[in-house]
């Protein structure tokens, strides 16, 4: 087993107005809105453009450890 360490952006819901800024900043489209929220899929590739446009500073980078199977 392996671990694997990455960098993803995680949104902090009850901080998010769902102005939808990051959606349109997001060069992989990784951002939808669920449930009235952004949420954010593991297609992130963590380069931070909807961190800095965040009006509410709902978003944070943050690092992930996740087991691998080799
Ligand atoms: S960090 Fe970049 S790739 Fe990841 S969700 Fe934000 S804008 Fe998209
Ligand atoms: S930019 Fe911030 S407040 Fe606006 S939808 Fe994205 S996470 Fe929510």
């Amino acid at each position: 087993m392996k671990e694997n360490q990455r960098l993803i952006a995680v949104v902090d819901k009850p901080k998010c107005q769902t102005c939808q800024l990051c959606i349109s900043v997001c060069p992989t489209d990784s951002i939808t809105i669920k449930d009235g929220k952004a949420e954010i899929s593991d297609t992130c590739i963590a380069c931070g453009a909807c961190v800095a446009v965040c009006p509410n500073e709902a978003i944070e980078l943050k690092m992930t450890v996740s087991k691998i199977d080799e």
